[in-house]
């Protein structure tokens, strides 16, 4: 998705967006070897060579946001011993080192945000921000009512009991049943040990929303830029005050 060249480069950290604006209306940004000067020009932030002065903006120094729906026998971590797949293999081609905020099991599926905003993932991912999250879970067999409602009220997982979370019932169909739960939480396999405890083996999960982001109708694999708005919102979630000069992607 294209931004606007200000932007990028508040991003980048080059100055605020007022300045940046000024600096390229001034003639001194070049993108792909071309003066650009025109007040709000747009490019895409990946694969182009953005220079200030004649010196080099570096991919590495901007920051990206990408919602990405990651697929089953995919990784989060970003460094493995094994060879596995990794969600950072779907951004090769991004010259910045990205991180997952959070983690989902190598068999989850769904809403992961990718970024190279290493404060807002390790923010994201703090249990301090209570962040809200969504599944959708299918399991084998089905849970009585009053086994929802301990669920709901909470459980003892490792010693500690789990906070109060939010289970309706989606479907059933034949052997399956489909809930979609509602948590704040994010301890190790929590959804899956949860519905284990009560005697559910899960056969599925996948992660539908994140910090009030929905994953929509995006294909496991593909990914988009998070928007200015989101990227905005985000950053007040984890409690980084934004200004109206740098915050977000520049908003
Ligand atoms: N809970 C789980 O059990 N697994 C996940 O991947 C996420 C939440």
């Amino acid at each position: 998705m294209k931004k606007r060249l200000q932007n990028i480069l508040a991003h980048a950290g080059v100055a605020s967006r007022r300045r940046a604006a000024e600096l390229i209306e001034s003639g001194r940004v070049m993108v792909d070897g071309r003066t650009v000067s025109e007040k709000g020009y747009r490019v895409e932030p990946e694969g182009h060579e953005i220079r200030l002065d004649g010196r080099l903006i570096g991919e590495e120094e901007r920051k990206f946001y990408f919602l990405f729906n990651k697929p089953k026998n995919v990784i989060s971590t970003v460094s493995d011993t094994h060879d596995r797949k990794k969600v950072t293999d779907f951004f090769k081609h991004v010259k910045a080192r990205l991180y997952p905020a959070g983690r989902l099991d190598k068999d989850t599926t769904g809403l992961l945000v990718i970024t190279n905003d290493g404060q807002l993932a390790h923010r994201l991912s703090h249990p301090r921000f209570e962040i809200d999250k969504e599944y959708l879970v299918t399991v084998e067999g089905d849970l009585a009512s009053e086994d929802v409602k301990r669920l709901e009220r909470g459980i003892d997982l490792d010693g500690k009991k789990t906070a109060p979370c939010e289970i309706k019932t989606v479907k059933r169909t034949g052997k399956l049943c489909v809930f979609r739960m509602k948590l704040h939480e994010g301890r190790k396999r929590q959804v899956r040990r949860m519905f284990e405890e009560a005697g559910c083996r899960v056969t599925d999960l996948k992660r539908v929303r994140y910090a009030g982001l929905r994953l929509g109708d995006l294909e496991a694999g593909q990914y988009r830029d998070l928007t200015e708005k989101e990227i905005k919102r985000l950053k007040g979630l984890a409690g980084e005050t934004v200004s109206s000069e740098q915050g977000g992607a520049g908003v």
